[in-house]
């Protein structure tokens, strides 16, 4: 790129900044969630008719952006795919993996230290190669579309940032695996899958205590006019809680969010300053609510059982796969066999087809217990307003009204568009609860 467009580019991401920084910081939190007429209670209620008037409230170009972004993202899954495959097969076939390998013996004697000197030079080189696809995928993109707030330093650093993590965990990860596969020729892929599944729960529990903070700065809230209703629910439904975190993701994007992070002791809830900010106090008790419900049913650890049945087939896939394809291309590409660094691209590329063609079933598991923390998240909260307006502001970045297969295969939460129409089914069903004389003292 030349200098005038380095300038250009620069100058044009500053003002989009300002403009949008103007926008958002000014908005203070709305005191109620609008109802649209359709959606009061009265005798006359009407599910469909209370959804669609939800759903009106969104204007047609923010829906067409919304469906745009979203929709795109079904082509990156393809595009991530098909780059990340090119890029390991240029590592194979160029020799540049065994090149790798070479130089890492060159400079170590120990097996370990050779398999981290080779993972440094690996994930530099293949961060390198795919960086014109994540800095448009993570950056360009998510200004076109209105969801980004990073300068592109501040990007860049979080870009660097991500890259150490990934020396550190990445590195640890692929020594064992590798160390498993030399010390267990024969059974390595249910002792790799044992590995990698310990290693997920670490990785986990340190997530909001160590890895967080090295993005965000996490803290405690201290707003009693939300953390009272919010504990209120919390104590109700037998959550053990005493703070409500907060994480400052404006730094990053404007979307709205909350979620549940860590493992054991380092369980906890967190929502994020756009949703303190931009959402109502009957939002933030339905996204609470929602969360609580991930905590309650506990979907982390089922999460993990669940991907401790897809990771032992992955080993099991990946041992047929490697055995098959290093007969054929093993001497050709320079690889001595499975214990060998210089495997590592053919084993991305075996493990990224595994989980493209898996991407529904992942979504449709994640997506199940998204529905479940719906429901209990609106029991727990009675907030069928409150949840319809944030299945609005999720509709940001998510397409609202999807088909059933579109839902079935991108989808890894519901849809606004479900997630309104069962707040307003569940708002029929208690329209007791709204009536006039009980909103009166
Ligand atoms: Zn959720």
């Amino acid at each position: 790129m030349d200098l005038r467009k380095s300038v250009l580019l620069t100058v044009v991401i500053v003002l989009i900044a300002v403009v949008v920084a103007a926008q958002t910081s000014g908005e203070p939190q709305p005191d109620i969630t609008k109802v649209p007429a359709a959606a009061q209670p009265s005798e006359h209620f009407d599910v469909n008719a209370a959804t669609d008037a939800y759903l009106t409230l969104m204007p047609a170009s923010a829906r067409a952006r919304s469906d745009a972004y979203f929709e795109g993202g079904y082509w990156l899954i393809l595009w991530d795919f098909l780059v990340g495959a090119i890029i390991s097969l240029l590592l194979l076939n160029l020799g540049w993996s065994a090149a790798m390998r070479n130089f890492a013996e060159h400079v170590t004697k120990g097996k370990n230290l050779q398999t981290f000197v080779y993972w440094l030079q690996y994930l530099l080189l293949t961060s390198v190669l795919g960086f014109p696809l994540a800095v448009y995928e993570g950056f360009f993109r998510e200004w076109t579309y209105g969801l980004a707030t990073q300068t592109f330093g501040a990007w860049m650093w979080d870009q660097f940032k991500g890259l150490g993590l990934g020396i550190v965990l990445g590195g640890i990860l692929t020594v064992l695996l590798f160390w498993v596969v030399r010390k267990l020729p024969r059974t390595w892929w249910i002792w790799g899958a044992v590995v990698s599944m310990i290693f997920a729960i670490f990785t986990i529990m340190i997530g909001p205590v160590f890895v967080q903070p090295i993005f965000n700065k996490v803290t405690r809230l201290d707003d009693p006019r939300v953390t009272q209703p919010v504990l209120k629910m919390a104590r109700a439904n037998g959550i053990p809680a005493n703070d409500v975190w907060q994480i400052d993701a404006s730094r990053q994007t404007t979307r709205m969010s909350a979620n549940v992070s860590g493992f054991g002791k380092t369980m906890r809830i967190t929502m994020n300053d756009n949703l303190l900010r931009r959402g109502s106090l009957e939002e933030i008790e339905a996204v609470m609510g929602h969360e609580m419900g991930h905590y309650v049913l506990n979907h982390i650890p089922k999460s993990m059982i669940f991907f401790l049945v897809v990771i032992v087939c992955a080993f099991a896939y990946l041992k047929w796969t490697l055995d098959w394809s290093l007969a054929r291309w093993g001497e050709k590409w320079g690889i001595r066999g499975i214990g060998d660094p210089a495997v590592l691209p053919l084993v991305v590329l075996l493990g990224s087809i595994f989980f493209f063609v898996l991407t529904p079933v992942l979504n449709t598991e994640i997506r199940s217990q998204e529905a479940e923390a719906d429901s209990f998240g609106i029991n727990a909260s009675r907030q069928p307003d409150g949840m319809a307006q944030t299945a609005i502001h999720l509709g940001e970045y998510r397409k609202m009204k999807p088909g059933h297969l579109e839902e079935f295969i991108f989808f890894d939460h519901p849809s606004g568009y479900s997630r309104i129409h069962k707040a307003m089914q569940w708002k029929a069903e208690n329209l007791q609860m709204f009536a006039p004389e009980n909103a009166k003292p």
